[in-house]
């Protein structure tokens, strides 16, 4: 599809044109500094997203091309043994119909991945750490690898896997099995935040340790942060970009924090017109900056982002974002994955997800990158050295 093609009928995407071009405070903010970053967070000046956005798009461009990468999404169960304060699949949710999909269900919607030239999935799911779940998932990612190869794709799907903490010699089986890419987000690099949006037994501490048992079982680590916690400060937001330049993270995945009606933090907050503006733009410039930063890493524009906003994720991908994520997850259980209030695209299927997705992304005017991987350029970089 073309750009033109993919323009048509959707009010204008803004073009990123006049903006300050701030070299001097994002050499600060690369050398990690985070006062640098968090006064470049704070700005209120509005042109500072776009200055940012522009120095992204070109570090991008630089590092790691401008093609768009796509994983399936499939979210494959949200039975969840964790109670997280603010994710509306929590073990303490019982208004969730929980629902584990069959392994049959998991490999039609890997084979539509490959068909739809994807390259790569995303497998996600609440987190268990029985052994039944663990030999399952195992099962499934080995059926995976032989399912989905072809004549495009002749390794089969890259797959990324995102199902918590689990342990070291989990992680390893996971890796063996055939996934090659761990997403952990740390939710929060500030402890004291940790703390406050977990329940006890959750653990700043273990997360962390998680992330590197990750990093050593051998995959492609990503993680990220959500933006907007209550309480959350831009030194806490800069803070989070130095640990993911400190910890050498391959891929980010980060977005706005979100209300969830059913649940402790969420119940009774209601985001105004002026407060998603203000979300949204301080993930705009999260995201830019930790291309400025970090570089040839992966960075996706997400769902929440659009959930957030209609021309979120194209927002994204304008200012340092490469990767973008169509749900496949069938339409029958997509509403028991409801991690925020108001997801977007709950009743599309993963046909329509294809359609409308590539028309966005033409709508950017960036190639896509089918039938790849799609590796960040990090990860070899950071092996070799
Ligand atoms: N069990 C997996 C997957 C968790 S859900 C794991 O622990 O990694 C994936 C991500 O959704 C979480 O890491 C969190 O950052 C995000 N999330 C959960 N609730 C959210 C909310 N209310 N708003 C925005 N993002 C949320």
């Amino acid at each position: 599809m073309n750009a033109s093609t993919g323009r048509s009928g959707r009010p204008e995407l803004p073009r990123i044109t006049e903006h300050p071009r701030l070299t001097d405070r994002m050499e600060a903010a690369r050398a990690l500094d985070v006062r640098a970053l968090a006064a470049l967070l704070s700005d209120p000046d509005p042109r500072t997203t776009a200055g940012l956005a522009a120095a992204a798009d070109e570090t991008m461009r630089a590092e790691v091309g401008d093609a768009v990468r796509f994983r399936g999404l499939l979210e494959f169960s949200n039975v969840c043994r964790a109670d997280c304060l603010y994710c509306g699949i929590r073990r303490s949710n019982g208004t969730v119909h929980r629902y584990t999909l069959s392994r049959d269900d998991v490999l039609a919607a890997a084979r539509h991945c490959a068909e739809a030239g994807y390259g790569s999935l995303t497998l996600q799911a609440g987190e268990r750490r029985d052994a039944a779940f663990i030999d399952y998932v195992c099962r499934v990612l080995e059926s995976m690898k032989t399912e989905t190869r072809g004549p495009d794709l002749p390794d089969g799907l890259g797959i990324t896997l995102s199902v918590g903490e689990q342990s070291p010699d989990t992680y390893r089986r996971f890796f063996e099995a055939g996934a090659h890419r761990y997403l952990l987000r740390i939710e929060t690099s500030s402890p004291e935040l940790f703390a406050r949006i977990h329940p006890p037994g959750q653990r700043y501490a273990d997360r962390r340790a998680a992330l590197h048992a990750v990093r050593d079982a051998g995959f492609q680590v990503g993680t990220g942060v959500m933006i907007g916690l209550p309480g959350q400060t831009v030194e806490d937001l800069a803070a989070d970009i130095r640990f993911f330049a400190i910890e050498g993270v391959d891929m980010i995945g980060m977005g706005p924090y979100l209300p969830h009606a059913s649940t402790p933090m969420g119940s009774g907050q209601h985001l105004g017109e002026g407060e998603r503006a203000q979300l949204l733009d301080r993930t705009l410039r999260m995201i830019a900056l930790t291309r400025l930063v970090l570089r040839d890493v992966n960075i996706a524009a997400t769902t929440a982002l659009q959930t957030l906003d209609v021309l979120g994720r194209e927002r994204a991908l304008q200012g340092g974002a490469n990767v973008v994520m169509p749900v496949v997850t069938p339409v029958s259980v997509r509403s028991g994955y409801q991690l925020y209030d108001g997801k977007a695209c709950l009743d599309e299927d993963r046909t329509m997800c294809a359609g409308c997705i590539s028309g966005r992304v033409a709508w950017t005017g960036r190639p896509v990158e089918a039938n790849r991987w799609g590796d960040a350029p990090h990860f070899e970089r950071r092996n070799r050295e």
